[in-house]
């Protein structure tokens, strides 16, 4: 647990331990999931030191994480009785307001920040925007709108799209609660008038068919639907290929030289293999096996194929991307195609492995890396699949608008779990033989089957 609070030690009378031992002695048992142990530790704690502040910021923090938001709201009120303007605890606060839905209240504690650095960061910024008053948003911008919007009044898929949400409009009613009228607004605003998402046709679910959905979240022109039959999680309306293909994003020179750093940093490529490693070791495999055949979906810059390849494995690889292709090709002289998983055409199934880092929640439709795995692979060959796996839904509201692994990112389009993302092995004829959770990140084997598929 991450310590979000200044330590101000008081003494503890009567306790012959002191209140950052008893301290230690709550996170530890947090740690290891004994959470009604350190949750009563905390308590105590907090009883016989009501002045120590930590106690009561940890002790709401573990309310957060266990969805306790009211109870979580008294704590943070306690800790700024005991430190007036701490700025974590304001901030904190506004976040369980907003958890609740009283966006107002988590707007004017919000406000309580003006004059302090942490004021002017992005975060805050975001935050304020989301909780304004929709009647300030509707003045202060909607004119601005007002060119805009008349030329999409001539297209009818506007007036389509228009009637559509006006009709969803009952069931969508948690979902705006949850992100509030603003934030709504703003998805009607960016997916029927600025990106005009209605032009992406509606698809039945991608693993089990279904047509029926709730709506979970909204954050600018993505709208999260879960399938009421399977439980995928997915954006609802979705470009062809994906969102980072139909934009270019990866086409872009500035990217593709600033995201370098990040992926050829040894750390990354290290804690892939060891990952990958660890699966195949629980099977009796030694990996890297020399002279293994393996196939890379979505290969980046490549550096990780490239770590393979020097190995001593056969590499190749596709990349929806052709700046990105090309990069692999020009830097490690790579066997990597710029093509798309959809046009892919294997003609021999005979690697001994395809794995993919984080760019099966980045497709239209997943199902085609298991059909086109499953047709590149031998009989009893692998796929790997790392991918983020946190369960969004039952986290805070601030792990949802996180932009890199929660719904808030523009480029996934289906935000997947344990839950939903193992069924598609037997479906699609793989065993699965392995998985793991790291952070964020959730990985997977999977064995080809040796019958007919
Ligand atoms: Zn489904």
């Amino acid at each position: 647990m991450i310590h979000l609070f200044f330590y101000d030690l008081v003494a503890m009378p009567g306790s012959s331990l002191n209140p950052q031992d008893q301290l230690d002695a709550a996170l530890e048992a947090v740690r290891l999931g004994r959470l009604a142990e350190g949750e009563q530790i905390l308590k105590d704690l907090s009883r016989a030191a009501p002045d120590f502040h930590d106690s009561w910021g940890h002790l709401a923090h573990l309310l957060v994480q266990q969805g306790r938001i009211e109870e979580a709201v008294l704590c943070y009120q306690k800790v700024l009785e005991i430190k007036p303007g701490l700025p974590e605890a304001v901030l904190l606060l506004g976040d369980a307001f907003y958890s609740l839905g009283q966006h107002d209240r988590a707007y004017r504690t919000y406000l309580q920040l003006k004059g302090q650095p942490v004021f002017e960061s992005k975060d805050l910024q975001i935050r304020l925007a989301r909780c304004e008053p929709a009647w300030r948003l509707l003045l202060q911008r909607g004119l601005r709108k007002l060119p805009e919007l008349g030329r999409v009044l001539v297209s009818p898929g506007f007036y389509c799209a228009l009637g559509r949400e006006l009709w969803l409009l009952p069931r969508s009613g948690s979902a705006i609660r949850l992100v509030g009228l603003k934030a709504y607004l703003a998805f009607l605003y960016h997916s029927l008038v600025r990106e005009k998402t209605w032009h992406f046709p509606l698809q039945h679910c991608d693993l089990c068919g279904g047509n029926r959905f709730e709506v979970l979240f909204f954050h600018r022109r993505t709208k999260v639907v879960r399938c009421l039959s399977c439980g995928l999680e997915t954006a609802e309306r979705k470009p062809p290929e994906g969102q980072d293909v139909f934009s270019g994003f990866f086409e872009r020179e500035e990217i593709i030289v600033g995201l370098e750093e990040e992926w050829s940093d040894p750390a990354l490529i290290d804690v892939r293999l060891k990952s990958m490693k660890g699966l195949f070791r629980n099977l009796d495999i030694d990996f890297p096996s020399a002279g293994w055949k393996v196939f890379e979906v979505g290969c980046g810059q490549g550096q990780f194929l490239a770590s393979l390849v020097r190995a001593g494995l056969t590499g190749a690889g596709i990349e929806g991307s052709k700046a990105l292709a090309d990069y692999c090709v020009r830097k490690y002289s790579l066997d990597v195609n710029a093509t798309s998983l959809k046009a892919l055409q294997p003609a021999t199934a005979n690697y001994d492995l395809v794995y993919t880092f984080h760019v099966i929640e980045h497709l239209d439709h997943p199902s085609e890396l298991f059909q086109k795995a499953h047709q590149l692979l031998r009989p009893g060959g692998y796929l790997f699949i790392e991918t983020p796996t946190l369960e969004l839904d039952r986290l805070p509201l601030r792990n949802r608008l996180d932009e890199k692994t929660g719904y808030a990112n523009p480029e996934h389009m289906h935000f997947f779990t344990h839950g939903s993302l193992a069924p598609y092995f037997p479906r699609y004829g793989f065993d699965l033989v392995g998985t793991y959770q790291y952070l964020s990140n959730g990985g997977f084997l999977g064995r080809k089957q040796d019958g007919l598929f």
